[in-house]
């Protein structure tokens, strides 16, 4: 495949070099936000983290973060679609149930049907991560520590949206009666994500074995295929990737430097990766460290993957273009980012929101 267009930050791309890639590629790669974690963080002005590919005018999409429906619009996405904007989503695909991945789905049932979805033709396929099965489990005296929903503590996509229905109750049926909206259960085709068979998890212990890429949705369009990788203690974290007719785009979700992400990734002509900043983690929780400090640290370095590491991966994947996103912190220094090149011989592109890439060749 052709290789795709890049550019050098820190500058940020012009408006118009994003229309040029908009209008001159037919498979694009549109970064929504490039947040990691809550995007109130020091007034950051980043959306949170959410991706769409749009290819030949149909859209798919990659969490939901904070601000996503806003970019999605302002980016032109759908446009060529008729009833524009989210008509033109086919399918959504949730990496994880962390907060900053989904804290803008909600919007989908409240917002999606002014936005252009009432006009789909057929439902928005969603697809996500089944229930974690258990509990993180604690020790000792932690152990009787109470928690949310205890008849239901870790739900799957499925019940988290049936659970977002009954939540807002009284906005969708408003809508229904009083403005004749369709009942946005009728606009989607949610589903937890099934692992192939013979594949064995400890969630505990070990969430991301070793396994083949699997199948989870094809259209005339795009494939996309899926990989546990290691966010712990969540399970399961998602890697998903995109091949196109294009060329292929892959996005690691939350995870520390993983083999299934390289194996997932290989030859991928773009690789959207987390990073996070490990001289931030330095300074936002300095030494000595309390126990849940200490905890906090832990899970931020051993659930991520630092900017010394990430050209490593892509380089093991033979990935053509490392686009950084989910950047922690989402106020990080531009030229702290660039060090992700260490390592890695092809581009490196540091995302920034509503930037457009263009996959494949020019038409
Ligand atoms: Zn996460």
């Amino acid at each position: 495949m052709a290789g795709c267009t890049t550019f050098t930050t820190p500058a940020a791309q012009s408006a118009s070099a994003a229309r040029t890639i908009q209008h001159d590629y037919r498979t694009k790669l549109v970064l929504l936000g490039t947040a990691g974690g809550r995007t109130s963080w020091n007034g950051t002005k980043l959306g949170g983290i959410s991706s769409a590919i749009e290819v030949d005018g149909d859209v798919y999409l990659v969490d939901f973060g904070e601000g996503w429906q806003r970019h999605f619009l302002q980016a032109g996405l759908g446009g060529k679609h008729p009833g524009g904007g989210l008509a033109a989503l086919r399918a959504a695909f949730i990496t994880h149930l962390h907060a900053d991945q989904v804290v803008g789905y909600p919007g989908l049932f409240m917002f999606g049907t002014s936005d252009g979805l009432s006009t789909r033709r057929s439902p928005v396929r969603i697809f996500g991560p089944g229930s974690r099965g258990s509990m993180v489990p604690m020790e000792g005296r932690q152990a009787a520590v109470a928690v949310v929903s205890p008849q239901d503590p870790t739900p799957g996509t499925v019940r988290m949206t049936e659970s977002i229905y009954s939540a807002f109750a009284i906005d969708i049926n408003d809508n229904i009666r009083d403005s004749q909206k369709p009942d946005p259960r009728s606009l989607v085709q949610v589903e937890d994500i099934r692992l192939p068979a013979g594949v064995v998890v400890d969630e505990n212990r070990n969430p991301a074995p070793e396994m083949p890429p699997f199948l989870v949705y094809q259209d005339d369009k795009v494939k996309v295929t899926a990989t546990l990788v290691s966010h712990p203690p969540v399970y399961p974290s998602f890697a998903y990737r995109f091949d196109t007719a294009d060329g292929s785009i892959v996005f690691s979700g939350d995870t520390s430097p993983s083999a299934n992400l390289i194996r997932l990734a290989d030859k991928a002509d773009v690789l959207v990766h987390e990073v996070i900043d490990t001289r931030w983690v330095d300074e936002l929780l300095p030494m000595p460290r309390n126990a849940s400090q200490a905890a906090k640290a832990h899970h931020l370095l051993h659930s991520h993957t630092t900017i010394e590491e990430v050209g490593a991966v892509a380089q093991a994947a033979k990935a053509k273009t490392l686009v950084l996103s989910h950047l922690a912190p989402a106020d990080g220094n531009p030229a702290r980012w660039s060090k992700a090149q260490q390592g890695f011989s092809g581009s490196l592109v540091v995302g920034q929101d509503l930037m457009w890439i263009g996959v494949g060749s020019r038409h």
